[in-house]
């Protein structure tokens, strides 16, 4: 990596983070196990969406026990609406079990560790532990941050592993739980999957994609 490259991605950061100085995980949760269960919900689905259905999902299973007792099919028709419901509905349980069997019914703080239950890939791990644990381990890496990291030429890699390798590199250790959520946040409400908003982007001078955009 250039250190071209490395002030480029200084620039734009420090402009984002102008305005944005705050930038939260927007999961509703109460504790690291609801974010653990939010986070796997939402995959393939929108924050807004998943906190519509925990305050329910939550009400009727509060600990990782009650999902493990919960038959399979019960909790598929509360996740029903995030998508993908058996799937994640399985993760879950299959998650829950391994708390409560390995953990004594805790979310461990350790990636290793996370990485061990079932359903947790490193964005789920990165989530857990900075958010739940403070515990700047990794950068968050999701559609958002994959999609804005490619459209400012960062990389050209869609494997998340090696776009977080990328951003680690770029990013001191005290960045990375903030500055994960910061670029994730700008690719929610700014930089768009169908329509990003090149118009009003406070980057759109530094990004080589503005262009292809604002053709359109
Ligand atoms: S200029 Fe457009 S494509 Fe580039 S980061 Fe901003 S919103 Fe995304």
């Amino acid at each position: 990596m250039t250190a071209e490259t490395k002030k480029r991605f200084k620039t734009i950061f420090n402009r984002l983070r102008k305005e944005r100085p705050v930038a939260v995980c927007e999961l509703t949760h109460q504790n690291p196990f609801e974010l653990l269960v939010s986070t796997i919900l939402s995959a393939q689905c929108t924050d807004d969406r998943v906190n519509k259905v925990t305050p329910g999902l939550f009400k009727k299973y509060p600990t990782p026990q009650a999902f493990v007792k919960a038959p399979a099919e019960e909790v598929e028709k509360s996740i029903r609406s995030t998508g993908f419901f058996r799937n994640k509905a399985k993760n879950i349980k299959g998650a829950a079990e391994k708390l409560v069997r390995n953990f004594k019914s805790k979310v461990p703080d350790t990636m290793e560790q996370l990485l061990t239950l079932p359903g947790v890939a490193r964005k789920t791990a990165n989530v857990v532990l900075g958010v739940a644990y403070g515990i700047p381990a990794g950068v968050v890496v999701d559609t958002h941050v994959a999609r804005v990291s490619q459209r400012l030429g960062f990389t050209k890699d869609s494997d998340p592993v090696k776009i977080e390798k990328v951003l680690m590199e770029l990013m001191p250790r005290e960045d990375w739980i903030y500055g994960g959520h910061l670029i994730l946040l700008h690719g929610r409400y700014v930089c768009k999957a169908k329509k990003p908003e090149c118009e009003k982007c406070i980057i759109a001078d530094l990004c080589p994609s503005k262009k292809l955009f604002l053709k359109k």
